[in-house]
Parts: structure tokens; C-alpha cells; sequence
């Protein structure tokens, strides 16, 4: 039996391509039949326009509507040469999503941008909107047709105040970009822009003009006055010439409509289509800090590649969504290795993997805007574009996903990437190598021995319990205290914090001790999955054995591991930040904060990129800061467009050796606040702020909050 044909994107764009020509000539036919008069209060579809005229607009329309869903079903083929990826349920949440890319509400960060957007977009598809409700009271039967009356009137106004909008969009566009020409958009601005612009300003202004010559030619009616444009710009037409001008307008109103049909598949316009179609399948199967799922390489035996060379090693979404991009440049401007002169470009990311796509499709497609002349791309690789060095520059800080208005995601292709390089061509920084050893043979990145790893907890007046010794069958919480607590010196002080604040609250906790391994975060973003399985599932192991099932910890990045990247490997925990748990606890009043010096210094606090865009965790740690009795100060960039402090993706473990240093940089940003302190809520801006700030010659405290909670709460 021949197997039941799949119902493909591709398949559905090429009927609807098929389709379209005789479903336009249907409805020219639909159009001719009698029952049509003038109403007293309207105006007359196709009036003054000859029939031949007429019956070149339908046969037009029907192929060059065709010709577009063509070059769309041509794309198509080129995003399903990727690999499956689940992007289905969640129809509200979806909804939610494009609704909001709809209302401009994520390109409104931007305002200027926005608002012009705003224009253009609402502008055009009210004017889209109006000709197809003119349509469909052409094909009505008499007495079911509307246009007529006071809603004419309304209608008339409405439309003339989308091809208002249009215009002035149009050109504010023109002027931001080769006016203002702000870098982001100077940087990519190509001939398409200016063609994409005239087309969209074309559209608008013969549209007015159209109508304008129409209402002359009706004899200027009173109730026209309600297209406020059309109306007084009638005057300009006499009697005589009004016929003529009419109908040359109205051609040039068709043939713009053409070409926009040419320009919409052709070049990035298209983003008018796959944007809110990318932000409709933005929410994924896995949580948002979550890398994307590969099989227990442990066990598989049939895996010949993992990560991504080639463009069919990425999924249908990764192709699709280079198609969605606008070339706006808001992840390039938030970026921190981009700020601070590293070789990464994240939308220049997106446009070489959408070049390669496209120079690679089974079809004749564009890239996703116009290639320069010197770019040859011979063969299917996408390193023929993205170098290792870009690769190994990002922090995986998340900004750039979270900045794109339109949900473009760009951190998991350099991931995919890193794990290619990293897996399939050992090709890696070579200081990555030596944290890579010692996480094999040590289990922690700094190589030092496990039985170590509870020195820390010398120090304390009481005994921290370990998990699994003698007597120690279960506790609450398990205290995930990380490599950097137990190893590094500034970090060994948070965690020491941290214990006497938890055994203060009466907080029933313990340990693993000698038991815990590094959760495998910096092997699993810097691509060596192998690696990651290798210490996640030991972990796991351990865990379950054990019974855990709340664990809190000080580090963002076992935090992230622990809750949103073990799952996929059978570990399922609930997972506390120690902010969110010492934010109950001041809550509750299971910690009494009055022990305060009574002095409120003023601290700044700098978000740790997988607690707050990764994890979405904002909140806690400020709250915890102002129960200290310090007043909080923010940096200018924080929150969601927080900058990294350059750690993140094993950063930490590599040198950088190009440009500024992200430390140096974020640091100065803490320090312009004027803030007495900056505090921090992961070991790794711990030590890198720390750095930073002292590189600079600066006296100013940096401490992880549970230090400076505990001032407020331990007298000594
Ligand atoms: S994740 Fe951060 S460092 Fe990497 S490309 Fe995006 S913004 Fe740049
Ligand atoms: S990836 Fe997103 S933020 Fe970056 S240029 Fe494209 S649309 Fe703009």
C-alpha cells in the first residue's frame, strides 16, 4: 500500500499556489453577474474603469498571487529539509505570543521603532483589509451588500487614515534610516530597503491619488468629505482630465500592488508574514533555560554527527526563523561580545545560517537579505560562514534571544554549532581542554580533589549534615552547593553565609559532600555533551538513590541544570535559588533582619543571566537586598537587558584575548551608579565582577547577597 501522503507546508503553499489564478478569475466572473446599482450614499466598484482594464486586473492579480504563494512554497522546501522539532499545544499561549508581535508590543521596547512599524504595518493592512471588505460587497447579491450609507462614510474615513498612517510610516522609515542611519540599520542597510520602502510609500500616496481623481470624476459628492484626504485633494483634477488621471492612478495603484506581490517573497518584506508566524511557534517543549534535548549518548550506538554542521543538522524551526528576521540589529546591540569587541555579530549568526540555507535549497530562493557580491558559498557547510572564533565568543548570555522582537532564536544554533566542534572536531579553545580533563577525572572544573568539597563547612559553629552518612537518610532540602562554594576562596564565603542563614531559619538541610560533582554546565555549553551526560547522570544517580526531591542552591548555573536540563535525563527536582528560598524566609519571619548596623548603603545589583533571562528570577534577589536594609540603585542596563559579566557558556574558562573585557566593562556600568556595593547572586559574576572592579582600581564592596543578608541578621 502506497504511504499516506503527509500534509507538508510546502504541499499546502503550492495548492493555494495552484489555486489562486482560477479562484481570481472565479470571482471576476462572480463580479459581472447582474443585480449591481449605485447606491445613493457609495461609490461604484470599478467605476470609470473600461472592462479590458478590468479583466487585466483579475488575470494579473490571479497569477502574480499565484507566482507569490510559489515563491513562498519554494522557501518552504528549503525549512523542511530540517530536522523535527514540536511546535504544536500551547494554542493560547501562541496566540498570546502573536498577538503580541501583532500589536508591536515587543518592537515598542523600542519606541521610535515601534511607533514607525506601528504605521506602516497597521497602515498597510487596513488598506488590505478595505479592498478586500470593497471586494466582498462587490460580490454580494443586491441585497446583502453593505458599503453604502453611514458605514461608507466611516469606512472612507478609516481608510483614508491607514493611508495616512502608511505614508508618514514610510517616511519617518526613510528618515531613520538614511537620515538618522542609526549603526544598527546603516550597518545592513541594502538596495532592498530602498525598493521595499518605495513599493510600501507607493502603495500609500497612489491609493489617495486614486480616490482623489475618483470622487472628481463622481462630481465631488457631499458625503465624500469624509475621505479626508481624497476629498480635498479632488479639487486638483478638472472635470475634463478627472476620467483620464482616474485611470491612469488606478493602474499605478494596481502595479504597485503587483510588484509589493514580487517584493513580499523576494526580499526580508517577507518578515511581514513569517515574523508573527515565528512568534505564533516561539514557545517550546522544554523550559527556557533547557538546551536542546540529544538522545543518552551513554547508550546510543547508531549516532554518526551530533551538533550542527550542515543545514539539514538543524531543525525546520532553526531554518524557518532566519526567514522571520528583520535585520533590526537589536541582538547585535545588546550583545557583550559584540560590545566589547569579540568577533560575534548574533544577526550576522542569523544571516549566515539563512545564507547557507538559501544558497543551498533544493529551489531558487533569496537569502534572507541581498548577500554581498564577494560572498560564494560553495558547498552545505555552515562553517563556509560562521567561524570557530565567533562561536567561542558568545557567554550564551540569552540577551539576544530575549531582545529579538520577533523570537528569533539564535543561542541554540551556536550551541548546536559548539557541540559539533567540540564533539565531532575537537576543535575548542585549548584552556577549555584543561577544565574538560578535570571535570573527567576530578568532577569540578578547578581539578581539585572531592574530598575536599565540604572544607568549607569547617569553619561553622554546628555540623552541616551530609546526605547518605550514617544517620542521614533524608533532610528537606538538599544544599546543591557547586564547585565554585566549595572551591573557590570568595565563593566558600557565600556558602558559609548561606548554611548559617539556612540553619538560623531553622531550615532542615544537608549535603552531598564528596558525593557532589559539578552539574556538567560548563561541558554542556561549551558542545561537549558527552561530557555533561557523563557527570548529569551520575548526579542523577545520586540523587534519586537518595530520595531528593527540594534542592536549593547559590549557583544560577547548577540552579538552571539541576531544574530545566536534567529532566531530560530522568532527574526531577524542585529547585530553589537560594534568593527565592532566603526571600521566603525573611517573609515568614524565620530570619530576623534587625541584627542591621542601621546604616542603608546603597547597592546595585547585577543579574545573573541564568537566573534572570534564563530562569526569569528578577524579583528575589532585590527583595532579599532591600530586607538587609540597603536601598537598591539599578544599573542602566538590568532586568531582562541585563549585560553579562562575561562567564557564562565556560567563558569563565577560557581566556580573552580580543577586544575589552566583558568583566571591565560591566564592572564600569556598577560603578557609574555611584553605589556603595554591587551584589551579585552567582559564583561566577562573583568572581568576575570582583575582578573587574578591582581591575579598575576601584574600591567598591562586591559580595553575593546572602553575604550581605547576613549582616543584617548575625551580629559578629
Ligand atoms: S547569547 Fe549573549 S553572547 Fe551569545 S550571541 Fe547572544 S547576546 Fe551575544
Ligand atoms: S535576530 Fe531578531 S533582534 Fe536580531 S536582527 Fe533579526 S529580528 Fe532583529
Amino acid at each position: 500500500m502506497e504511504p499516506r501522503r503527509r500534509l507538508t507546508s510546502t504541499r499546502i503553499l503550492r495548492f493555494l499556489a495552484f489555486a489562486a489564478f482560477p479562484a481570481t478569475l472565479l470571482l471576476w466572473w462572480m463580479g459581472t453577474l447582474p443585480g449591481h446599482h449605485l447606491p445613493e450614499i457609495g461609490r461604484e466598484i470599478f467605476g470609470n474603469i473600461p472592462g479590458a482594464l478590468q479583466a487585466a486586473f483579475y488575470v494579473g492579480m490571479g497569477a502574480f498571487l499565484s507566482l507569490t504563494l510559489y515563491l513562498f512554497a519554494e522557501r518552504s522546501r528549503s525549512w523542511e529539509r530540517g530536522g523535527p522539532e514540536s511546535r504544536t499545544g500551547r494554542w493560547g499561549e501562541r496566540l498570546k505570543n502573536m498577538s503580541a508581535g501583532l500589536e508591536m508590543r515587543t518592537l515598542l521596547r523600542d519606541r521610535a521603532a515601534g511607533l514607525m512599524h506601528a504605521l506602516i504595518y497597521y497602515g498597510f493592512v487596513l488598506l488590505f483589509l478595505g479592498t478586500v471588505i470593497l471586494e466582498i460587497d462587490h460580490l454580494l447579491p443586491e441585497g446583502l451588500k453593505f458599503l453604502s450609507g453611514n458605514f461608507y462614510k466611516i469606512y472612507s474615513a478609516v481608510l483614508d487614515g491607514a493611508a495616512l498612517a502608511l505614508i508618514v510610516g514610510v517616511v519617518w522609515a526613510v528618515v531613520r534610516r538614511y537620515g538618522q542611519a542609526p549603526w544598527r540599520l546603516r550597518s545592513k542597510t541594502k538596495a532592498e530597503d530602498a525598493w521595499i520602502l518605495t513599493v510600501l510609500g507607493l502603495i500609500g500616496v497612489t491609493g489617495v491619488f486614486t480616490e482623489a481623481a475618483r470622487i472628481a470624476v463622481d462630481g465631488r459628492p457631499d458625503f465624500e468629505v469624509w475621505s479626508f484626504l481624497g476629498y480635498p485633494l479632488s479639487s486638483l483634477f478638472s472635470e475634463t482630465a478627472a476620467a483620464g488621471w482616474h485611470q491612469f492612478f488606478w493602474i499605478a495603484h494596481v502595479v504597485t500592488f503587483v510588484w509589493f506581490l514580487v517584493v513580499l517573497p523576494t526580499t526580508k518584506l517577507r518578515h511581514m508574514l513569517t515574523s508573527p508566524a515565528n512568534m505564533f511557534m516561539a514557545p517550546k517543549d522544554r523550559p527556557k533555560g533547557a538546551m536542546k534535548e540529544l538522545p543518552n549518548l551513554m547508550e546510543a550506538t547508531d549516532i554518526e554527527s551530533i551538533g550542527a554542521s550542515v543545514i539539514t543538522d538543524l531543525t525546520w524551526k532553526q531554518i524557518f526563523d532566519t526567514d522571520a528576521c528583520t535585520v533590526c540589529g537589536r541582538c547585535t546591540s545588546v550583545c557583550p561580545a559584540n560590545t566589547t569587541g569579540k568577533p560575534l555579530d548574533p544577526r550576522e549568526m542569523v544571516m549566515k545560517v539563512g545564507e547557507v540555507a538559501a544558497s543551498t535549497a533544493p529551489g531558487r530562493i533569496s537569502s534572507p537579505v541581498s548577500m554581498d557580491a564577494e560572498i560564494n558559498i560553495g558547498a552545505d557547510s555552515l562553517f563556509e560562514r560562521v567561524t570557530s572564533e565567533e562561536l567561542w565568543s558568545c557567554t550564551t548570555c540569552g540577551a539576544c534571544d530575549e531582545i529579538c522582537p520577533v523570537n528569533i532564536e539564535i543561542l541554540d544554533k551556536i550551541l548546536d554549532m559548539r557541540r559539533y566542534k567540540a564533539l565531532m572536531e575537537a576543535d575548542f579553545p585549548s584552556e577549555l581542554g584543561k577544565a574538560f580533563v578535570a571535570l573527567e577525572n576530578q568532577g569540578n572544573p578547578w581539578g581539585l580533589s572531592q574530598q575536599n568539597r565540604m572544607d568549607w563547612a569547617k569553619a561553622l559553629d554546628f555540623e552541616v549534615k551530609v546526605l547518605g552518612e550514617e544517620g542521614v537518610d533524608s533532610a528537606d532540602y538538599l544544599y546543591w552547593v557547586g564547585c565554585a562554594g566549595s572551591f573557590d576562596d570568595r565563593n566558600v564565603e557565600v556558602t558559609k553565609a548561606t548554611a548559617r542563614l539556612l540553619h538560623e531559619a531553622g531550615i532542615d538541610f544537608a549535603v552531598l559532600g564528596p558525593k557532589e560533582s559539578c552539574t556538567g554546565d560548563p561541558a554542556r555549553r561549551s558542545g561537549n555533551e558527552y561530557l555533561y551526560q557523563q557527570l548529569a547522570l551520575s548526579n542523577i544517580e545520586t540523587l534519586n538513590d537518595l530520595g531528593v526531591e527540594k534542592v536549593i542552591t547559590q549557583c544560577p548555573h547548577c540552579f538552571n541544570s539541576l531544574a530545566n536540563d536534567y529532566p531530560q535525563l530522568g532527574g526531577d527536582y524542585e529547585v530553589v535559588h537560594h534568593s527565592q528560598l532566603l526571600m521566603e524566609l525573611v517573609a515568614n519571619d524565620s530570619l530576623d533582619t534587625t541584627a542591621a548596623t542601621g546604616k542603608s548603603p546603597e547597592i546595585t545589583f547585577h543579574d545573573p543571566c541564568y537566573l534572570g533571562r534564563h530562569n526569569d528570577v528578577y524579583v528575589a534577589p532585590r527583595e532579599v537586598i532591600s530586607a538587609s536594609g540597603a536601598s537598591l540603585t539599578e544599573m542602566e542596563r538590568n532586568g531582562t537587558n541585563a549585560m553579562c559579566c562575561g562567564a557564562g557558556g565556560a567563558r569563565f574558562w577560557m581566556e580573552e584575548q580580543t577586544g575589552k573585557k566583558v568583566n571591565v566593562e560591566r564592572a564600569e556600568q556598577a560603578i557609574a551608579t555611584g553605589a556603595d556595593e554591587v551584589a551579585v547572586g552567582c559564583p561566577y559574576c562573583y568572581v568576575m565582577i570582583d575582578d573587574g572592579v578591582k581591575e579598575l582600581g576601584v574600591e567598591m564592596k562586591v559580595r553575593d547577597i546572602s553575604m550581605i543578608l547576613a549582616d543584617s541578621v548575625f551580629e559578629d
